[in-house]
């Protein structure tokens, strides 16, 4: 990790503007906590917000979307995990479909996915307590629940977090959502409409987290998977700031096609929207495994390893990740590693850490004050209008510059709406969710001195 050396904080009042001050980095985040209401810092301009690891500040790698043999995954949890602590993780949050791992559950090794494999795994890695019935020909296991795998595999280093794929849907549309570090079972809400589901849905979670009084955050998973979610849609879903930019499932169409925008495209629309129109906080976006297959990695199968997030927190508790991450303290991966990440007043400035051999451009991403929001229908050959993302032009979302090597700055010119980034590696990802995808960071939003 590159320490922080100094910061820019060009137009504090007490300051030249452009000069550079040594300040120390805690003193930069505690200013930045006191000043970033995660949910409400719409409408004020981009204060300094230094993210780079020094002193108690660290870097935890994390995936908030796995699943296991408690719904359509094919290993058991305890593997999973381990898997995880092995391969650089710190976090994992465990969300298997419309269930949490506490109840007894028995599997049939012969009926489960997988299952005589994972349970070879089982007694090679975790033999002590294995409960096992032989009920005539049937040979069942019992699932260990999340806190006997969180004692089992958790450690200062590994935190573990209960949560659950909330999976709705709207007709055939499916609608799934992720709740971390969620308390109680939340089961599917229902809804008249794409809209009305995700929002009774993202209610609930916040209804819980009102009343267990522990932080939950909730996020919307791969919108395009079964095409089921527009931008139009998903911008307006009130206290859901977080989405899939990179899922790593391959049958989620992050790239979209032909008819249907890329999830980094409903990102863009989306921004614009809320900051001009709707008057609603910034979006993240996140990169996510989606993993339910162990056992022949790498395959075309959904896999663990493909996405992640890298949250700067002084802790690794579900309180310090979920605080960070509702600050944007955070990027998202599918390989590339950042070691600074700097926005201020004056611009956005970004640290690579490069690997040897490997090149990389970091596009910025923004709208600009007074773009055009007007968009067209898309239709299909016979020209009847699909329900799909609309077509806006390319200001919304327009590529602002696009800088090549390990460090990149931009710097706004003013109307910025917002600026976002994305870098590219010149590396195919090892074991992507679609071939061909290169290795990316995704650097969060922030707003521009346009967004008033
Ligand atoms: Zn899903
Ligand atoms: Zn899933």
């Amino acid at each position: 990790m590159t320490p922080l050396r100094s910061v820019r904080r060009g137009q504090m009042p007490s300051q030249a503007v452009g000069r550079r001050v040594v300040v120390p980095l805690a003193v930069v985040l505690v200013l930045a906590a006191a000043v970033r209401i995660p949910s409400l810092h719409l409408g004020a301009r981009a204060e300094a917000q230094v993210l780079a690891a020094q002193g108690k500040w660290k870097w935890f790698r994390g995936n908030l979307h796995t699943h296991s043999l408690w719904s359509d995954g094919d290993d058991f949890l305890e593997n999973i995990a381990l898997w995880y602590r092995e391969h650089g993780y710190h976090f994992l949050c465990f969300t298997d479909h419309n269930v949490l791992p506490r109840t007894e559950r028995w599997i049939d090794l012969d009926l489960a996915k997988s299952g005589r494999k994972a349970y070879e795994r089982l007694k090679r890695q975790f033999p002590e307590g294995l409960q096992e019935r032989h009920n005539g020909e049937r040979h069942e296991v019992r699932l260990r629940t999340f806190e006997e795998v969180r004692e089992l595999v958790g450690r200062d280093d590994f935190l573990l977090l209960q949560g659950e794929e909330i999976t709705d849907k709207f007709g055939k549309l499916p609608l799934h959502l992720n709740a971390t570090n969620v308390q109680d079972l939340v089961p599917p809400m229902g809804g008249g409409s794409v809209v009305e589901v995700l929002q009774n849905n993202v209610d609930a979670v916040i209804a819980q987290r009102e009343r267990s009084r522990q932080p939950i955050l909730v996020h919307v998973n791969h919108p395009n998977f079964g095409w089921g979610i527009t931008a139009e849609e998903l911008m307006r879903i009130r206290g859901e700031n977080f989405f899939e930019v990179y899922n790593g499932h391959p049958g989620v169409n992050n790239a979209g096609d032909r008819l249907h925008a890329s999830t980094e495209r409903q990102w863009d629309i989306i921004l614009t929207r809320r900051i001009v129109e709707l008057k609603l906080p910034l979006m993240y976006g996140l990169g996510t495994d989606d993993g339910h297959s162990y056992h022949r990695i790498p395959s075309r199968d959904s896999e663990p390893g493909r996405a992640w997030v890298m949250v700067l927190a002084a802790e690794l508790t579900p309180e310090a990740i979920i605080a960070a991450m509702e600050a944007g303290r955070f990027y998202s991966s599918s390989g590339v590693t950042l070691s600074r990440v700097e926005s201020s007043p004056e611009g956005l400035e970004i640290e690579i850490q490069p690997e040897p051999g490997v090149t990389y451009t970091t596009h910025f991403i923004g709208s600009r004050a007074g773009v055009s929001l007007d968009s067209e229908p898309v239709v299909d050959e016979r020209g009847q209008v699909l329900p799909v993302t609309r077509r806006y032009s390319a200001d919304v979302g327009a590529i602002l510059a696009s800088v090549d090597g390990p460090r990149a700055e931009y710097r706004f010119r003013g109307d910025e709406l917002y600026v976002r980034a994305r870098v590219d590696s010149s590396k195919l990802h090892p074991n992507p969710s679609k071939l061909g995808d290169l290795e990316c960071a995704w650097v969060q939003p922030v707003l521009g001195p346009g967004a008033k």
